[in-house]
Parts: C-alpha cells; structure tokens; sequence
C-alpha cells in the first residue's frame, strides 16, 4: 500500500514500516511545540499517500486534488492498486451498474450467490458462486444480510445470534475550537495545505498510563489542521467586503487554525439499524431505517477536547475565534462499525474472526461491520489489514477442502 509516517512508539497506535513522513510546515512545528507545553502529543499522521516512488506507483506531486481521486495513483485505492491487481491474474469479472439486493441459498440455508438490479435495465439478475464475500462498506453490508430473508433466515441471513444491524457505533467527530496565531499573520500565503490532508494528529494521549485517569473510558484523537488550503474556511470569521476583505483573508491565510476531535463511540442497544417496513428504493429494495445517540462516554470526550483546546490556543500564544456548541451529528464520520460484529461467541456474533459468518461458513465479511468498536483512529487501513487476513484464511478453506472449488 505504501504508508508515509514515522515510528512513534506509542501504546496505543501500533507502528509499522513506514515511507518517509509528508514534510511538515511551520504550522506544524508550533503546533508540536504548543501540544507540548500541556502534555500532548502531536505527530505525523499515518497518510496511505505516497511521498517516494513505490511498488510501481508515482510520487505524490503535491497537486492537492486528492478528495476528488489521483490521476497519478499516488495514493491507495482499489482504482489504482488491488483492481488492476486482479484483473492481471485474469480471474476477474467485474461488473458495474449491479445493485446487489440479497444473498441466495440453497436448502441447507447456505450461500449460493447473490441477486443483484441491473441499474439500467431495472431486472433481477442472478450469479452463482462456491462463496459469498460481502464488501459494500459497513452499513449497506448489513442492509443486504437484513433483506436476505429466507425460510432458514427469516430476519436475514447468518443472524441466529441476532446481532446483525446491532452495535452501530461511529466516531463523534465536532470541531472543539478554532483560531489563529498571530504570529503567522501577514506571512506570505503558499499553497502549503497539501492534498488536503490530516498531515499530522494528536494521537490518545488520555487513559493510557492509567484506564481511569479520566471521567470517560479509553481515549480519542484530535485532527489538527491549519494552512492554506484550497478554499480559506476562515472568511466568515472576518467582517467586511471589497479589495479589503480580500487583502484580510489572504493576511489571515497562513495563520489559521481548525481542529476536530475522533472520539469513538461505546457499543449502545440504543444504536442500530433496520429495515424499514414501509420505504423502499427506487428500485423496490427495502430501505434501511438508523437508529442512533450519542453516549455519555463520548460525550464526556467532546467536553474534554474543549477544554483541551482552550489551555493548547493559550500554549501556542494563539487567539481563539470560537468552537462548536455542538458535535456533529451522527454519520458525520462516516468510519461505522459494529453491524456484523465478529466474536468466538456464535450466540453474539456474526462472524469469527476471519470474517466468516458463524451460520454460513461460505459467506465471508471484508469490511468495517465485523469490528465490534471502534478505536480513536481510522478504519480504512484496519480493515484493509484485515481483509488480507481474512481472504488468507478463504484461500487456506479451499486448499483444504472445507470450501469446495467451482
Ligand atoms: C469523504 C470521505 C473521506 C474519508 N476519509 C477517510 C480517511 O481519511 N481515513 C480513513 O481511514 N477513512 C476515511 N473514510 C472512510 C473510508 O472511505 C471507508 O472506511 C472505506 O472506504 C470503507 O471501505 P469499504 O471497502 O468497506 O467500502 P467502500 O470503499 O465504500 O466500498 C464499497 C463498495 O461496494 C459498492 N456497493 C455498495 N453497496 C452495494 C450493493 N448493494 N451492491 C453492489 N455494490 C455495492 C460501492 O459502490 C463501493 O464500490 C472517508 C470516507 C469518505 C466518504
Ligand atoms: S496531492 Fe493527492 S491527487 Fe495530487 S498527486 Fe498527490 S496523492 Fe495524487
């Protein structure tokens, strides 16, 4: 894949072999000193972006076009990296267009294959396979195990536990404070924000020494962000109109600063989802309703940040401009998990370990869904991680029989 960050020695972030870190700027360097000063630690984020040549992948140019895809394959996507992958092996077909509506079983109740709707002709279309591994992102994975009734799954498929759509958490992301520091005000404005990426974070630094050395259990992170970016989000902060507004926003430029915290979210009876009895989508697929809150844990994280945000402007002799009243709402995030929770315990899990539905033994999960909470960092390169697992211990069932080959 190809991670730029550094080695970092902390309990709770895992290292790994890394490519060089993204280059920091000045922003960044105040930003470690203020962390510092009151006891927190911030340091490269752990960017799938490739700041050297790798594994027959261009170096990042520094364009800053990411959020809309990279047309040099500069950073991890299954567009540039694992599709042509399989397509080499010729071994792949891939279909577009075909939206996946249940998983089919045979008599046994066992994976046959998937129905899915043809989105421009609007027609059921089925196809047939020894396995089933469902990789639709969390949520929409648990939508299509709920729709897949049957007489042996008559709440869907591989849910005699009944965990599935149960557990939904998400990160409590919200801005805790923004501001600027005055010292960088007037400094020439260059397109320093690039790629519009979280190059550097303050890791949990909370809970680790001790579990309880705060009113909340485990911990989260705070993105720290700040420089010129390809839009200047400060300009409602300032007052005015004309050639003067814009000669303040560009004064102001350099200078500003924004956060956000990643707090996770404690598995709740309160937060599933379901299906909808009475809405279906355009193409008569029965909707999936969210059911969601935040917990007091997180909520007492959020109040921590602010606090936290507060004493890190004064250390950094910067000025705060305001923070949010509110987190965010739920779904802001957009890393859930939780739905299809993997556990040694069929009565409370869906899948084992390796992904595999305790019910359906040919029907695999390969996303978000089977952790059963989160942590106070991202999913994605987790569960690419444990996708590679899991398809090993797939390819491993083949070899030894348990699942037979087409
Ligand atoms: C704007 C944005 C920024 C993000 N930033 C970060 C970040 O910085 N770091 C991070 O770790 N994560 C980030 N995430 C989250 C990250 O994108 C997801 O965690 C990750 O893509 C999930 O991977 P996945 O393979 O499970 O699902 P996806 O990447 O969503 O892939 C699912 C695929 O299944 C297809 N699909 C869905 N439903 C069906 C169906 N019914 N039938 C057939 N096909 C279907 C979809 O079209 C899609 O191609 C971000 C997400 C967004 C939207
Ligand atoms: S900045 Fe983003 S879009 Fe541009 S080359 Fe680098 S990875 Fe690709």
């Amino acid at each position: 894949m190809g991670v730029a960050s550094t080695v970092q020695n902390r309990p709770s972030n895992p290292d790994g072999d890394y490519l060089p870190q993204i280059p920091w700027r000045c922003l960044d360097y105040i930003i470690q000193e203020a962390g510092k000063k009151i006891g927190v630690p911030y340091l490269p984020d752990r960017c799938a972006q490739l700041t050297v040549a790798h594994n027959g992948h261009p170096a990042c140019h520094y364009c800053g076009n990411c959020s809309r895809g990279c047309d040099a394959g500069s950073f991890f996507s299954p567009t540039w990296f694992t599709i042509p992958e399989a397509e080499h092996t010729r071994n792949l077909t891939l279909l577009t267009d075909a939206l996946v509506r249940a998983v089919l079983v045979d008599e046994r109740g066992q994976a046959t294959g998937v129905a899915y709707v043809d989105r421009h002709t609007k027609r059921e279309v089925e196809v047939f396979a020894k396995v089933v591994v469902l990789a639709a992102s969390c949520v929409e994975t648990a939508h299509i195990m709920l729709n897949s009734k049957s007489r042996h799954w008559p709440t869907g498929i591989a849910n005699s536990s009944g965990a599935l759509g149960k557990n939904l958490c998400d990160h409590l992301y919200g801005n805790p404070g923004y501001g600027f520091i005055p010292r960088l005000v007037g400094q020439p404005p260059t397109p320093d924000n690039i790629a519009d990426s979280t190059i550097g974070w303050m890791p949990r630094w909370q809970n680790l020494e001790n579990p309880r050395e705060e009113k909340f259990i485990r911990g989260y992170s705070v993105y720290v962000g700040g420089g010129c970016g390809e839009f200047p989000g400060h300009y409602p902060q300032l007052e005015g109109f004309g050639s003067e507004f814009k000669r303040n926003i560009k004064r102001y430029y350099p200078a500003t600063i924004g956060s956000y915290i990643q707090a996770p979210a404690l598995a709740s009876p309160k937060n599933y989802v379901d299906i909808d009895p009475d809405k279906k989508d355009i193409f008569g697929i029965p909707r999936l309703r969210f059911h969601y809150e935040w917990g007091e844990n997180e909520l007492l994280m959020w109040e921590h940040s602010k606090k936290m945000i507060i004493d890190f402007f004064r250390a950094a002799g910067g000025e705060m401009w305001g923070a949010d009243a509110e987190p965010n709402r739920p779904g802001t995030s957009l890393h859930e998990v939780g739905v299809c929770r993997m556990g040694n315990n069929p009565k409370t899990s869906v899948t084992n370990k390796w992904g595999q539905t305790h019910d359906v033994p040919n029907l695999y999960i390969c996303d978000a869904s089977i952790f059963p909470t989160q942590t106070d960092k991202t999913t994605t390169m987790p569960l690419v991680a444990f996708t590679m697992r899991n398809c090993d211990h797939l390819l491993e069932n083949f070899r030894t029989g348990a699942h037979k080959r087409a």
